[in-house]
């Protein structure tokens, strides 16, 4: 599947916060961001900086940010969009309630990984489990009471303990339980919108009205 391999920091400036796409480096003081003179826009146009942003930029560079938490593509994206649309209720809620069931999200919020980019990647190296059957697709849907766990291999692999070591301080989302000795999580049930407290500074509704144009 293609991705996008350039550099992730790039993101984070585009979009004038953090986004946490490198793992440990986010939460330390190597983080770009952290200094003032490094967080401009990407480019040198100064124009980019000074102009006042249009209602169409303004809901392009939400849908940015969030495509690019998710580590998403367009087109993946826009299909889970054009789904969330089909699902009763509101279509941002409902678009946040399908990022957040897909099976790479999740093994990043059981702490299995540093980033989503690297539960994908554990994701598509065969490392991840689910109801004790090798899933390698990472925008697999998880339903509530799927157990998601990491395969004999995958344990032994130092980077899934540290992950789980350095990250399980912060503990895990309500919607998910963590049993840190087996390497096993339960999805328990989707979350509500207001649950979901890393994106509440993101306005979903700019994202419905910019693919409703
Ligand atoms: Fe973004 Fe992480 Fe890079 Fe900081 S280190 S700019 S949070 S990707």
């Amino acid at each position: 599947m293609a991705r996008y391999t350039g550099p992730k920091c790039r993101y984070c400036r585009a979009e004038r916060t953090k986004l946490f796409l490198k793992g440990e480096r986010c939460h330390s003081g190597k983080c770009p961001m952290n200094d003032t003179k490094s967080t401009g826009l990407p480019g040198k146009d100064p124009r980019a900086r000074s102009k006042k942003p249009t209602d169409y930029g303004l809901q392009l560079r939400e849908k940015q940010k969030l495509k690019r938490t998710y580590c998403m593509l367009e087109k993946q994206f826009k299909l889970t969009f054009d789904e969330a649309a089909r699902i009763p209720g509101k279509t941002g809620e409902n678009l946040i309630m399908l990022l957040e069931q897909r099976l790479d999200n999740v093994v990043f919020r059981l702490h299995f990984a540093a980033s989503r980019n690297q539960a994908a990647q554990f994701v598509n190296h065969g490392h991840i489990f689910v109801n004790g059957k090798r899933v390698s697709i990472p925008s697999y849907r998880l339903r509530p009471g799927d157990v998601v766990s990491v395969g004999v291999k995958g344990q032994k692999m130092l980077m899934i303990k540290e992950n789980l070591k350095e990250y399980t301080k912060s503990g895990v989302c309500q919607w998910l339980s963590l049993d840190v000795d087996a390497m096993k999580g339960t999805f328990v049930a989707v979350p509500r919108r207001s649950e979901v407290t890393e994106l509440e500074k993101i306005n979903e509704q700019l994202v419905v009205e910019l693919y409703s144009r």
